[in-house]
């Protein structure tokens, strides 16, 4: 998100203030060292949800940043941050207590969700919450679920935690040979949604090795959470 001036994102909470939500911190737990997962309490009913979708905070005074909510029920989500220890929004998401409060824009996006027999998700720490979204209506409408995580080696916890495969960050050999033991296990190439999304550079390389592998575009979308040397997607 764009960073603006102190006093233009003080107005904009004012004026905007019905797309603001108060809410408040009522449990965290560590999937992994890297990993935090938080629990909020809010009055949800008031935001209009969507798989895919994102909530932003203001992490600072000049900055806000996206994050996943996966809903739990009618008044409280979970939010899964990746301290990476680079940026304001880790920052924020590393201090953050139970029985704190705060505002929160609601959420909006990029609906990632899609009519499928199966659903496969790729992406790293910062899509964990999106892992936990797609699985969970998945299971609701009894579809298949599988994916793949990118992991740094600290953070394989996290993969335990979904019961899902994972492979070390920055190795297209190992995603290329977990695809191909993805297609092995009997995945259709034609009856999945694949959803990408994590570090812009290696949703482009799993991109390229389902196309390689039979997936047409039309059954991939992409979301890029982050880039190499950018601030704040
Ligand atoms: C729709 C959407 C949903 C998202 N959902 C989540 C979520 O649920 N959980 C979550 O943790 N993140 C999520 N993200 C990603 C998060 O918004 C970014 O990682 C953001 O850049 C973090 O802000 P920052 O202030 O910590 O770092 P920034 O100030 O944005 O970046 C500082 C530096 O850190 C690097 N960087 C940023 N993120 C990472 C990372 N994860 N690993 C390594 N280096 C990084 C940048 O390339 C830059 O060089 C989401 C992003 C989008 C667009």
């Amino acid at each position: 998100m764009p960073r603006l001036p102190k006093w233009m994102n003080d107005a904009v909470e004012t004026l905007l203030a019905s797309k603001f939500l108060e809410v408040k911190v009522v449990a965290i737990s560590y999937p992994a060292p890297a990993v935090k997962k938080v629990r909020f309490e809010g009055y949800c009913e008031a935001m209009h949800y969507y798989i895919g979708y994102a909530v932003a905070f203001r992490v600072n005074a000049l900055d806000y940043r996206n994050y996943t909510p996966v809903m739990v029920d009618d008044d409280t989500f979970d939010i899964v941050f990746h301290l990476h220890g680079k940026g304001p929004g880790s920052l924020f998401a590393s201090r953050l207590e139970v029985g704190q409060a705060i505002r929160m824009l609601m959420p909006r996006g990029r609906k990632m969700f899609r009519p499928a027999a199966a659903h496969f998700v790729f992406g790293d720490e910062t899509s964990l919450g999106l892992f936990q979204a797609i699985r969970q209506e998945a299971g609701i409408r009894q579809q298949a679920f599988a994916g793949l995580l990118e992991l740094d080696g600290d953070n394989r916890d996290a993969a335990a935690m979904l019961q899902l495969p994972y492979i070390a960050k920055e190795n297209p050999a190992a995603m290329a040979a977990a695809l191909d033991t993805h297609f092995a296990k009997g995945a259709v190439a034609g009856e999945s949604m694949y959803y990408l999304t994590g570090n812009a550079r290696s949703i482009q390389a799993c991109r390229k090795l389902l196309r390689e592998r039979g997936v047409d575009n039309g059954r991939i979308l992409t979301q890029p959470y982050w880039v190499e040397g950018k601030r704040g997607l």
